[in-house]
């Protein structure tokens, strides 16, 4: 018996949860088709068409390093972010050896290798920003790569990688990663990486396609391959590329760096407009990853992260959904899970408070209606909780 037909799927209204996935660029979607529909080749074949293959993947290589200002060799085509971040920790240790070194707040993609390789991590202050006196005291020569996000999945909040760096190179000659995946739709690339010796990106998370990344090798860095197989990408992720999602994602990218500016303004004003309104018609509401004076301009543009008191997430989420809005409580792959994060458990939110957290995050399709909608569903959404309990 044939299992039933998925659901069809279209960019919804209500949709509030771009930091998990944001719907493709119709650059990235025609990039994709019209590879699909091309001759299959394998681009590490030796005839014409394998070679048409080869340069498909070679102009989206160059594209990519455009934006970091790096080498077209050395970005490393992956099935997406986590691969790209267990290759910069596991690669980087099985090549020099010691102790990888990350902070409370990543991504788990980073934390589980680190913690698997017993390696060091550092806390964060009240806003989520890595604490860099902690940081020089756990440096040592042992310490083989300093891996720190570059924009928080949770809070939004972006971290100091200049400084960070600096604290660092005094110190030691550990590699540089920086985990960029929630930083491609509003940060500039090639500024906010440039003192990074490795950098991942994820398609999914700027308008390309899902299972699709990279992880870009600014300067010249040995690392050890994750993946064994045929050797391609210069031994470093064995297995033949997806040339259309490579594709795919330059087209993304390209078309993001273009038009960053003006979105990074209209979803900023979207995002304060929801927030602010959602903070003045509800008391007990408290803003993640924001100074005591609730300045929001160290947070990326599409990132609101609020806690409800004496509300419960996952009843949240339900109602909100009921009203058609399509949000989450935590990261993606910690939504669902009991547990408070772990990105607010280091930012020392009080668990009571933790359990009623919600991600409202925005993307290029976002719109004032989206606004309207989450406006009028969540303030009575949580009334009705807090009236319930
Ligand atoms: N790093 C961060 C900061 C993320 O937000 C995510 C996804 O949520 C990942 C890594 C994992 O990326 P992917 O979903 O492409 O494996």
């Amino acid at each position: 018996m044939s299992s039933p037909a998925p659901p069809a799927l279209s960019v919804q209204s209500g949709y509030l949860d771009h930091a998990a996935s944001t719907p493709m660029r119709p650059e990235a979607v025609a990039a994709m088709v019209e590879l699909m529909a091309a001759p299959a080749a394998n681009p590490t074949g030796a005839h014409k068409l394998a070679r048409d293959a080869r340069k498909v993947l070679d102009r989206a290589r160059q594209d990519i390093a455009a934006s970091f200002d790096a080498d077209p060799g050395n970005v490393i085509f992956t099935g997406g972010g986590t691969e790209a971040d267990n290759l910069a920790i596991f690669g980087v240790v099985g090549a020099r050896g010691g102790v990888p070194l990350c902070s409370a707040i990543e991504h788990h993609a980073v934390l589980h290798p680190v913690e698997h390789l017993g390696g060091r991590v550092v806390g964060v202050d009240a806003r989520g920003v890595i604490d860099l006196d902690a940081l020089a005291d756990q440096l040592d020569e042992s310490v083989s790569i300093v891996s720190v996000m570059l924009a928080n999945n949770e809070s939004g909040v972006v971290q100091p990688l200049a400084d960070v760096a600096s604290v660092v190179r005094e110190q030691c000659t550990a590699v540089l990663h920086t985990d960029a995946v929630q930083a491609v739709s509003w940060l500039d690339l090639a500024t906010h990486t440039a003192a990074m010796d490795l950098v991942s990106i994820s398609a999914h998370k700027f308008g390309g396609p899902q299972g699709m990344g990279a992880l870009i090798v600014r300067s010249e860095t040995d690392l050890v391959p994750v993946i064994l197989g045929g050797g391609q990408e210069r031994e470093r992720r064995s297995g033949t590329q997806n040339v259309a999602g490579a594709a795919s994602m330059a087209a993304a990218l390209v078309a993001t760096d273009a038009e960053r500016p003006a979105m990074v303004a209209r979803v900023e004003a979207l995002r304060n407009r929801l927030v602010g309104e959602l903070k003045s018609e509800l008391d007990g509401v408290h803003e993640s990853g924001v100074g005591p004076d609730g300045d929001r301009s160290h947070k990326v543009a599409g990132s609101a992260h609020l806690c409800f008191e004496g509300v419960d997430s996952e009843a949240l989420l339900f109602l909100l959904e009921r009203g058609g809005l399509f949000a989450s409580a935590a990261s993606s792959c910690a939504s669902g899970a009991q547990e408070p994060s772990h990105v607010l458990a280091a930012m020392g939110v009080p668990r009571d408070l933790a359990v009623g957290s919600l991600r409202l995050s925005l993307g290029a399709t976002t719109t004032e209606s989206d606004i309207d909608l989450a406006l009028e569903v969540i303030p009575a959404a949580v009334r009705q909780l807090r009236g319930a309990s």
